[in-house]
């Protein structure tokens, strides 16, 4: 258990320390809300139960964690104490416990804040799927492209039976259109995959070089490749912890963009995995157009966008940055105008999921 540290006063400027009691699924929802927030530093979260999740969390984050509320109530350098334990007799150890000067949020209060995260939390699932079937638009021409060929197949085959007689070439025409017919249902299947929501809670273990081949094979119905070699370098090693759909569609996001920026001329996509020490990155790297300093100091923006009108939602790297946040992990953007862009995101090491 980590100690928590007493450190010097608060002045006006700083940051408002705050102390979350309870590392329930409203402490962890806390936690998970609270730590993107530059004006808010988190000072410690308690719980009496170890195995609580929040408590688990909190070390992901390097935030202290205690089993023991009221040493951390008895802080004197906390501005506000957020007690979401349900435990009614939690009041009271507050009361004991805290200094005159640290304002507390509790009963009611914390759990009218509780259904403002978890509000948040559905807006954010909301807007994650809105921009995800905005961009389904565009795989429309793809998708009728790659069906249509072993359907036309199919239908030459199917003319050439109904005149055949040789019960060989009958059976070898069949196995055919068995095949054709695999491959639309593939298509039609990779799609639906990806178009379904998400779970909101499904992190497992995530095998990065199978989920980037499958965005790379989602992102063919969504842009066009001509001209543009793909080059892959994985490491065999890449996994990371978080929601499998959530990184496909991260992936989704970024080769889009790359093949987008690359559409003018073709060029070179790069798709490489690398296991380092203490990370685990992922590098999205093209030869297409670039940004400008003044471009890529706004593209995490909402609805920052370059592309013309129902060609993009500026959502796609507002998203990515969402998931890639929540997966503890980092975004490094490295663009040079007319050469390309590489983008890298770090994530820690796997960490253990309950199953
Ligand atoms: P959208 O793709 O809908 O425009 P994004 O959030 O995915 O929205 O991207 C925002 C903007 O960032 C793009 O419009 C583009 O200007 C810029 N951008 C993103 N990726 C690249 C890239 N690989 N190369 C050049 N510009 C990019
Ligand atoms: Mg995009």
């Amino acid at each position: 258990m980590q100690n928590l540290t007493d450190s010097a006063v608060v002045s006006a400027l700083a940051p408002t320390r705050v102390a979350i009691l309870g590392a329930g699924r409203g402490g962890t929802a806390l936690l998970d809300l609270l730590h993107q927030i530059s004006s808010i530093k988190i000072i410690g979260i308690a719980d009496r139960d170890h195995r609580a999740p929040g408590l688990q969390r909190a070390r992901d984050l390097r935030i202290p964690v205690s089993d023991r509320a009221e040493e951390l109530i008895a802080k004197h350098d906390i501005n506000l104490i957020m007690d979401v334990t349900g435990d009614p007799q939690m009041e009271h150890v507050i009361r004991l416990h805290r200094h005159p000067e640290t304002d507390v949020l509790s009963g009611t209060a914390s759990r009218v804040l509780w259904e403002l995260v978890q509000h948040e939390a559905r807006l954010q699932a909301e807007l994650f799927h809105a921009e995800k079937m905005a961009g389904i638009g565009n795989f429309a021409a793809g998708i009728a492209h790659d069906i249509n060929n072993p359907l036309q197949l199919i239908l030459g085959l199917a003319e050439n039976l109904a005149e055949e007689r040789d019960l060989r070439t009958i059976h070898e025409q069949a196995k055919d259109i068995i095949e054709a017919v695999k491959r639309t249902s593939a298509i039609c299947q990779d799609l639906t995959q990806y178009a379904r929501k998400s779970a909101v809670n499904g992190d497992s273990q995530v095998n990065l070089n199978v989920r980037l081949d499958e965005a790379l094979k989602i992102a063919r119905y969504a842009a066009s490749f001509h001209d543009i070699t793909v080059v892959k370098r994985y490491d065999a090693g890449a996994v990371a912890t978080g929601n499998p759909d959530e990184l496909l569609h991260v992936f989704v996001n970024l080769i889009t963009n790359a093949v987008h920026a690359m559409n003018r001329g073709g060029g070179t996509l790069i798709l490489a995995t690398d296991v380092m020490d203490g990370t685990v990155r992922v590098r999205i790297a093209d030869t297409g157009c670039g940004m400008s300093s003044e471009v890529a100091s706004h593209i995490f923006e909402p609805f920052f966008t370059t592309k013309g009108p129902g060609k993009g939602t500026g959502l796609g790297l507002y998203n990515v940055k969402t998931i890639v946040s929540k997966m503890l992990g980092t975004i490094t953007v490295d663009s040079h105008e007319g050469k390309g862009t590489a983008i890298s995101l770090d994530f820690p090491p796997p960490r253990e999921v309950p199953p």
